[in-house]
């Protein structure tokens, strides 16, 4: 695999950083990330990994734009009303960067299909809007072997945290939101500008990731940032030794 002239140009402002070069580029090329939810959390991370050349983005959500979307789903435009996400993901991505291979599942994540849908990719972004499906992905990731990033703001809220093996998601949450029955942003609301920050910030966790940047292992944190207070934190998340899905420390 080679980068092209117009690839060069493209991303020079990334070759030239030491820390990426042409190789690291050949490997965000070479990488293959699936975003579950073309929500804030999609619309805030699509634009920045298609920008950053990451080859193969597969973009799964069966939802189709709503007026309350816009808001803070910067993908969509008011005369998209009622046309399905992934379709104008898609299409966004193509001409942001025809370099990206993309794939559009317009579908939910359930335990029967979870494993088929998110198999072969080296990472997945969840930026879905409720636990249940959280869970399942988690469920899918951890059998597959897949590091799981997770995403959310609600509010002034936001929380972004990268699960490996263990510990995962659900010893993050618990067993209690297998059932389709909890809190979203419909309820609760979100700053527009929450879900963009959180979802960018998803990305370059992502880009991170794939490069093996900053040195450190992240997964297994929690960053939370508060739009308030104003600022990140971050605290380690414990492996749950009753956990189902990874069998816990
Ligand atoms: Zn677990």
């Amino acid at each position: 695999m080679t980068l092209s002239d117009d690839e060069l140009d493209r991303y020079a402002r990334h070759i030239v950083l030491p820390q990426i070069g042409g190789a690291g580029q050949l490997r965000l090329k070479a990488a293959s990330i699936a975003v579950v939810g073309a929500g804030g959390i999609g619309a805030g991370a699509i634009p920045a990994l298609a920008g950053a050349g990451v080859g193969r983005l597969t973009i799964i959500d069966d939802d189709r734009v709503d007026l309350s979307n816009l808001q803070r789903q910067p993908l969509y435009a008011s005369d998209q009303l009622g046309e399905r996400k992934v379709d104008i993901a898609a299409r966004f991505i193509g001409k942001r960067n025809s370099h990206v291979e993309v794939r559009t599942i317009p579908d939910r994540i359930e335990p029967d299909n979870g494993e088929a849908i998110l198999g072969g990719h080296d990472l997945i972004i969840d930026g879905t809007d409720n636990f249940a499906t959280r869970l399942t992905v988690n469920d899918a990731a951890v059998a597959l072997g897949i590091p799981l990033l997770s995403a959310a703001a609600q509010q002034f809220q936001g929380q972004v945290a990268l699960f490996g093996a263990k510990p995962c998601y659900r010893c993050f949450v618990g067993d209690a939101f297998d059932a389709d029955d909890c809190d979203t942003c419909a309820e609760l609301g979100v700053l527009g500008a929450m879900t963009g920050t959180v979802g960018n910030f998803a990305a370059l966790l992502a880009i991170r990731t794939l490069l093996g940047l900053g040195g450190g292992d992240e997964a297994g944190t929690l960053h939370m940032f508060d739009g308030l207070a104003l600022g990140w934190r971050k605290i380690r998340i414990a492996a749950d030794p009753a956990c189902r899905t990874c069998g816990g420390a």
